[in-house]
């Protein structure tokens, strides 16, 4: 796939079912496991412990990635790439509201993510997660016209909140789940409590008969009824 520095490039071809994924099918045990790493106003942190923990379960996981993230914390998306299992999606250059933004700055933050990504030798999915879930009109319209789903979710964990201990987002984790459900959580520490909540939560989802995908392989079923 080639990387686009410019508008100028004519429109990718759109494989997509839908413009904006909140959930795969719900005839279907499958769930995805999505964490968005943010930059943060300090140094863009990474938490090994969720990474960690991902890998030596082998459960497969998509990663939405900030550009400036990436830059900032090469060991981090080093870790990324390292597990085929994973997937690294888009989250913005600058992790900007893109309903402030023009079409043009969209399409910018959406190209110059994937840019950094790809510099960094790794190799993002068409997958773009808006920062703050802000998913104006315009954004979903440009992300089509560049062949890049735009991808929400269905479960929020709420791991930000540092009042949401581990406790609290296992519950309220295993109270919203179906089948076909998104879960949002963040990997960037930005959370006090994230780390410690994926082993209670997933092995809540596993005692559920849940099975883990990635978004991509969400989407190969997301039709079916
Ligand atoms: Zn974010």
């Amino acid at each position: 796939m080639s990387v686009a520095s410019n508008s100028a490039e004519t429109a990718r071809p759109y494989p997509f079912p839908v413009d904006i994924l909140y959930h795969g099918s719900r005839a279907r045990p499958q769930i995805a496991l999505t964490f968005d790493a943010c930059p943060r106003k300090e140094r863009p942190e990474f938490s090994t412990e969720i990474v960690n923990y991902l890998q030596q379960e082998h459960l497969p996981a998509t990663f939405f990635v900030s550009g400036l993230w990436a830059e900032h914390c090469q060991e981090g998306i080093q870790r990324l790439a390292e597990a085929p299992y994973f997937e690294i999606g888009l989250h913005g250059y600058h992790h900007w509201k893109s309903s402030e933004l023009t079409e043009q700055v969209i399409a910018s933050e959406i190209e110059s993510t994937r840019s950094a990504i790809v510099q960094l030798g790794c190799k993002p999915q068409p997958f773009f997660r808006p920062p703050y879930g802000d998913c104006p009109p315009k954004l979903i319209k440009v992300a089509k016209e560049l062949g890049v789903l735009t991808v929400m979710w269905d479960v929020v964990s709420g791991d930000p909140n540092p009042r949401n201990t581990a406790d609290i987002l296992e519950r309220r984790v295993l109270t919203l789940t179906r089948n076909g459900s998104v879960i949002i959580m963040h990997v960037n520490n930005g959370g006090i409590w994230t780390a410690q909540a994926p082993p209670a939560i997933v092995a809540g989802l596993r005692e559920r008969g849940f099975q883990f995908v990635s978004v991509g392989q969400l989407l190969k079923h997301f039709d079916e009824k």
